[in-house]
Parts: C-alpha cells; sequence; structure tokens
C-alpha cells in the first residue's frame, strides 16, 4: 500500500503558509493513486478520511462545498443550537418558579443566527485543521466515478483534475424530499435548510410531516412563540419510537398548544395575502405565514457518474452496498445517508470507519442497525437503542417490561423536568425475571445525554442481573435507568 509519496510529500515540506495556498489542480497533481478517494466530506466522508489518515493512509478527499456536510451545515448542529435557544427561552420563562426574577423573555432572533452561525464556523474550522493535520489531500468541486475507480473532480477551484485510488468511497449523502404542489420558495414554503437561516419565525406555521426533524422543528417554533400544526400522513408521529414514548411527547406538545394531526393527507397549498392555505384530509384548511416541508430525505447522487463502473442504485435511488459497504464495482464503497442505512451522523462515522477498517486490512465486523442510538431533540428529548416492546413481541420475544417515570426522580424535580419515562424491554426468563435487555427507550429531560448507558448495555448484550450490579450517582437522571433495571430482578428501590 502506498504511503504518503509524490506531489504529497513535496507539499509537506513546504512551510505552513505556503500549504495554505495550494489547491490541488491537473497541473500539479498527485501521479500516484491515492491509498482512498472519498467524494464527500459529511460524517461518512470526513470519518473514513481522518481514521484512515490516522493509520497511515494516503488519502484524497473531494468535497464540493464546505467538509461537514449536512450534519454541520444545514443539520445536527445548527438545529440543535436553535433547540438549545428555545431550551433558554423556556427556562427564562419559567424562572419565576425558582424564585428567579426575570421578566417575560423576548427574542432577538438574529442573534440566535449569528450564534448558531459561529459555532457551525469553529467546528468547520477545526474540522479543515484536523483534515490537514493528517494530510488528507483536498480537492474542491464535484466528484464523479468512472471505470477503474478514477475520479474526475469538475466545477471547483481544484479544475478538472482526475484522481485514481486504490479504493474509492461514495459518501455524498442526501437532499430533503420535497411533495408535489409544494415549490420551495425559501419564504412561504421551506425545507430544514432553508428553515435553519429564515430572517424571521413566523406566527403560524404547519409542519409537514411528524418524523425526527419535523418534530425538532415543531417543539422548537412553539418554544419561541408560532403557533404550530404537525401534519402527519401516518397515524402516529416518531415512526419506529416506541408507542409510549410517542404518547408522552404528543402529550407535551399539546400541552404546548402544537395541534397535531396524524393520519392525514395534504393535498396543496394556495398562497393569498396573508400567508397560504394549506389543504388536507377531508377538505380542512389551515392559514399559516410558513409551511416547513419535513417529509425525510432522498440520497444524492446527482452528477456522481458511475458510468462504465458496476455500481448500483436501488428502486429508491440509494447506492446498493453490501453488509460491509462493498458495492458491486470492486474496491468502491458507499457509506452515510446516501446508502439506505438509518440517516444518522454517528451511523456515517461509524460506517466510514467500517470502509477504512477493511482498507486498512483489518476484519471488522458489519454494523447492526436493530440497535443504534437514536437521539431526537424535541422537548422533550427521545433517545432509545434497541427494539421497541412491540418490535420485541413481533420478533417472537417473550418479553418484561419495566416503566418509570422522571417523576419520581430528584434531580428531574429539582430542574423542573418531571414529564417523561425510562422503558426497558428485557427477555423473560422462566421465573419472570428480565435477562437480556433487548431495547431501551427513553423521553424527558437529557435523555439523549444518558443514551450512553442504555447503549452499552443493550449492544453489549448485558443481562438485568449484570447491569443491576452497577453503582448510579446520586442526585442523577441517569439513576432511572438503574431503577428501571434493578425492577427487572423482582426487586427494587424506589420503583
Ligand atoms: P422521517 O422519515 O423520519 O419522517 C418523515 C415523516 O413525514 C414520516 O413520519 C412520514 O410519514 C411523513 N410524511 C411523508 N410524506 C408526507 C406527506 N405528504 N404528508 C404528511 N406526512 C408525510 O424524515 P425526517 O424527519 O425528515 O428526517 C430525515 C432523516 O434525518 C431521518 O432518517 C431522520 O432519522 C434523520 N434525522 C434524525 C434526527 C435525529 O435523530 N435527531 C434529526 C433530524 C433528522
Amino acid at each position: 500500500m502506498a504511503r504518503r509519496q509524490g506531489w504529497c510529500s513535496q507539499l509537506c515540506r513546504l512551510p505552513a503558509a505556503a500549504i495554505e495556498e495550494v489547491v490541488p489542480t491537473a497541473e500539479n497533481a498527485h501521479t500516484e493513486p491515492f491509498d482512498l478517494v472519498v467524494i464527500g466530506g459529511g460524517p461518512a466522508g470526513y470519518a473514513a478520511a481522518l481514521y484512515g489518515a490516522s493509520a497511515g493512509l494516503d488519502i484524497a478527499l473531494v468535497e464540493k462545498h464546505k467538509v461537514g456536510g449536512t450534519c454541520l451545515h444545514v443539520g445536527c448542529i445548527p438545529a440543535k443550537e436553535l433547540l438549545e435557544t428555545a431550551s433558554v427561552y423556556r427556562t427564562v420563562k419559567g424562572a419565576s418558579a425558582f424564585g428567579v426574577v426575570a421578566g417575560e423573555p423576548s427574542l432577538e432572533w438574529s442573534v440566535t443566527l449569528t450564534r448558531k452561525q459561529n459555532i457551525v464556523d469553529q467546528l468547520f474550522k477545526g474540522l479543515s485543521g484536523l483534515l490537514k493535520g493528517r494530510k488528507v489531500t483536498m480537492f474542491d468541486g464535484v466528484g464523479s466515478l468512472k471505470a477503474d475507480r478514477t475520479v474526475r473532480v469538475s466545477g471547483g477551484a481544484s479544475g478538472d483534475v482526475e484522481l485514481k485510488g486504490q479504493y474509492v468511497l461514495l459518501a455524498t449523502g442526501s437532499v430533503p424530499r420535497t411533495i408535489p404542489g409544494f415549490d420551495i420558495d425559501g419564504e412561504l414554503v421551506v425545507t430544514s435548510d432553508e428553515l435553519l437561516s429564515i430572517p424571521a419565525l413566523p406566527e403560524r406555521a404547519v409542519v409537514i410531516g411528524g418524523g425526527a426533524i419535523g418534530c425538532e422543528f415543531a417543539s422548537m417554533m412553539a418554544d419561541l412563540g408560532t403557533k404550530v400544526t404537525i401534519l402527519e400522513a401516518l397515524p402516529k408521529l416518531l415512526p419506529g419510537c416506541d408507542e409510549d414514548i410517542t404518547n408522552l411527547v404528543v402529550r407535551s406538545f399539546k400541552k404546548r398548544s402544537i395541534d397535531v394531526r396524524t393520519g392525514v393527507i395534504v393535498s396543496g397549498h394556495t398562497p393569498g395575502p396573508s400567508g397560504t392555505k394549506v389543504s388536507f384530509g377531508d377538505g380542512e384548511t389551515i392559514e399559516v405565514d410558513l409551511v416547513v416541508i419535513a417529509v425525510g430525505r432522498r440520497p444524492h447522487t446527482d452528477g456522481l457518474g458511475l458510468d462504465g463502473t458496476a455500481v448500483k442504485l436501488t428502486d429508491r435511488g440509494y447506492i446498493d452496498v453490501d453488509k460491509y459497504c462493498r458495492t458491486a464495482e470492486p474496491n468502491v464503497f458507499g457509506a452515510g445517508d446516501v446508502i439506505a442505512t438509518p440517516a444518522l451522523a454517528h451511523v456515517g462515522f461509524a460506517e466510514g470507519i467500517l470502509v477504512a477498517k477493511q482498507i486498512l486490512g483489518d476484519d471488522p465486523l458489519p454494523i447492526d442497525y436493530s440497535r443504534v442510538p437514536w437521539c431526537i431533540y424535541c422537548h422533550p428529548e427521545v433517545a432509545f437503542t434497541g427494539l421497541s416492546e412491540q418490535q420485541a413481541k413481533e420478533a417472537g420475544f417473550d418479553v418484561v417490561v419495566s416503566k418509570h417515570r422522571f417523576i419520581g426522580n430528584g434531580r428531574a424535580l429539582i430542574v423542573g423536568e418531571p414529564d417523561g419515562m425510562v422503558k426497558i424491554i428485557a427477555e423473560k426468563q422462566a421465573d419472570g425475571t428480565g435477562g437480556r435487555i433487548l431495547g431501551v427507550h427513553m423521553v424527558g429531560p437529557w435523555v439523549t445525554e444518558q443514551l450512553g448507558q442504555a447503549y452499552l448495555s443493550v449492544n453489549w448484550e448485558a443481562t438485568v442481573a449484570e447491569v443491576a450490579e452497577f453503582i448510579w450517582p446520586h442526585p442523577t437522571m441517569s439513576e432511572l435507568f438503574g431503577e428501571s433495571v434493578l425492577a427487572l430482578t423482582g426487586r427494587s428501590l424506589h420503583g
């Protein structure tokens, strides 16, 4: 395997200031094949690059926009900053209950947007520095794959360049899906991309789609004063979530005046002098100032070429891969949102590492997608891993279930967030107690930060008896997980 040679090794001897100015182009291109050429610098692509480079691989990363992808620029990071603003606003509104006199809060949205952008910029700078520090060669432009693992770069500052890789990773991500009759104009009708930078929050909004994105934006806007309606086609919000958890989210949404309409088909909208009228269900309409389309994401393969290669797309347009992220073209992989696995940044990281490990000659295990961690940052937060009660029963498991509410947890009461629950699903043993832990589903305060312990338990295939031996710090919200596990031994403490 080639190790740091040719063009790159010359570049690496240049003083730091000179490195800044060199953009790889056709004229100064690397003549040796790279160990790995990555197309797409989102979480899957940059994880493969960073991990592989940390182990000495010579890597090229082709990116048409900015490294960081959807997650950093129009996804996880900016969305969570806006949700944090909503959380601060809620806290200030409720401050009098603590004896803190703060008055009625008001929002300076432009400050919020600046803060959000500063965080994105800081992380972008950090990531760019990491890639540079690991000597990943960056190419600016659109990458397309041709035969024999040749990648053509065009349309960017690197000009037209052809790169050759011993291996190639396709990690071009996803873009928001839209629905017929709703043209995205960035003002009246937006997707998550535009909403994250909207100049002002609307008075009234409809969110079409009640998945993770829809619920997060509905929660954020409602907390900041928008009257929100969610229109969801399926009978319940948050597909894939345990029903008890979804019910608690819906209860909280309703308490905060979010109108949740499930099982409804949206037929179109008619703009008028004040906003637009959205039609749905049996001739119902609702007038709003903003329509947010949150009906999922689709794989992004535009411009990826693939002519003369054996790479196939699925009938839904994803890059078809096996459980090791291998396409049908030898030594060409796919990872991240462009393959049909959960569209989560941390799943992209895991897939990028899985690919790099194979190139390094390791023998890694495939990812078990049924047990990945899921975190949804609406209020109340949702976090889960492993099977829901319904999924476990459908899979033929005889189960025992424990449910414990945060209302009995000291720390949750102290922070003023008693709504929520930890639900654990375990295999039932002959004596009726819990055996292997199959799934953990949480809703409530800071549960996204408490999921790690649950993730380890489920993925280590730990039993109730094993986990019940551990000690949880008191007073913490994480104790509720410990209490819930203990209850499945047939004995209990507080719950
Ligand atoms: P999603 O697929 O999770 O949810 C989309 C929802 O829209 C579904 O409930 C679907 O039934 C509904 N829908 C589809 N067409 C509709 C229509 N015409 N009318 C009404 N409802 C309709 O997609 P998402 O929420 O857009 O998220 C996209 C991806 O990004 C998902 O894979 C999600 O897991 C991921 N994501 C995750 C997080 C997180 O974990 N915190 C946050 C954002 C996005």
